[in-house]
Formats: structure tokens, C-alpha cells, sequence
């Protein structure tokens, strides 16, 4: 769920309730026969390949807006001005780094560092060319 949200998808828990627009994501076959909206059963349990699967069904790159989204409470991230994130993240952070974006839900701050760098080349080797 958190990789869908880094590319930008809305994406939520099952709540116990079908919504419409939504589309349920299980590896449960046992969920699955007994969901009656749109769902899509996923066979691998490794991440790289459930995205890989969902691509080939969906294709998802196509729609995916990368590090747009709050990966913890699933907000729209805004962009925040260096000053006003300066006393909440590392100084070394703000140094090197000049865009921040924060959530407006629940205040996390994000940032481009390395941790970003490996997770895109984890996401070129799913999506080929099309990350
Ligand atoms: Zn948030």
C-alpha cells in the first residue's frame, strides 16, 4: 500500500464497505470470490511483482503521479517553504536540499535524498521505461 501511495495512487485499507471507484486488492482468493465490485486478485508477495501485476492489468504507469502523496495517512502533499520545515529536520537535510514538500494532515515533511534515489531505481527495474 505504501508503494501505491508513492506513485501517487489512492490507496487505503479495506474498510469493510465497497466503494465505488475503488478497486479491491487481495491476496486472499477466499476475499476475492466473495467481493462483488471491481477487485483484482494478486498472486505474488513480493512488492516489485504485485506492481509488475498490476501493471500488466491496469497500466498503471500511465496513470501515476510519483511522490505526490503522503505515504503514511495517504494526503495530497503541498509544497513548504525551507523556513518553515527548518526547525523539524535535520540541519545537514536543510543544507543540501532546497524542495520540501509537507503533509497537511498529519505534518510529515518529505524531501528528495538517497533514500528517494534507491526507491526510484526500485521502481525504474518494475516499470522499465515508463518510470
Ligand atoms: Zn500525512
Amino acid at each position: 500500500m505504501k508503494k501505491l501511495r508513492l506513485l501517487g495512487f489512492d490507496a487505503k485499507p479495506w474498510s469493510g464497505i465497497s466503494e465505488s471507484g475503488r478497486i479491491f486488492l487481495t491476496r486472499s482468493r477466499e476475499r476475492w470470490e466473495k467481493y462483488t465490485g471491481e477487485s483484482f486478485l494478486i498472486f505474488s508477495d513480493n512488492w516489485k511483482n504485485q506492481l509488475k501485476e498490476l501493471e500488466s492489468r491496469y497500466s498503471i504507469s500511465k496513470e501515476m503521479k510519483p511522490f505526490t502523496r503522503c505515504v503514511e495517512c495517504n494526503s495530497m502533499l503541498i509544497d513548504a517553504n525551507p523556513e518553515e520545515v527548518r526547525n523539524i529536520i535535520p540541519e545537514r537535510v536543510f543544507l543540501s536540499t532546497d524542495h520540501f514538500k509537507k503533509c497537511p494532515n498529519c505534518g510529515r515533511i518529505y524531501w528528495m535524498g538517497t533514500h528517494v534515489e534507491r526507491i526510484i531505481n526500485d521502481f525504474k527495474e518494475v516499470f522499465n521505461d515508463k518510470f
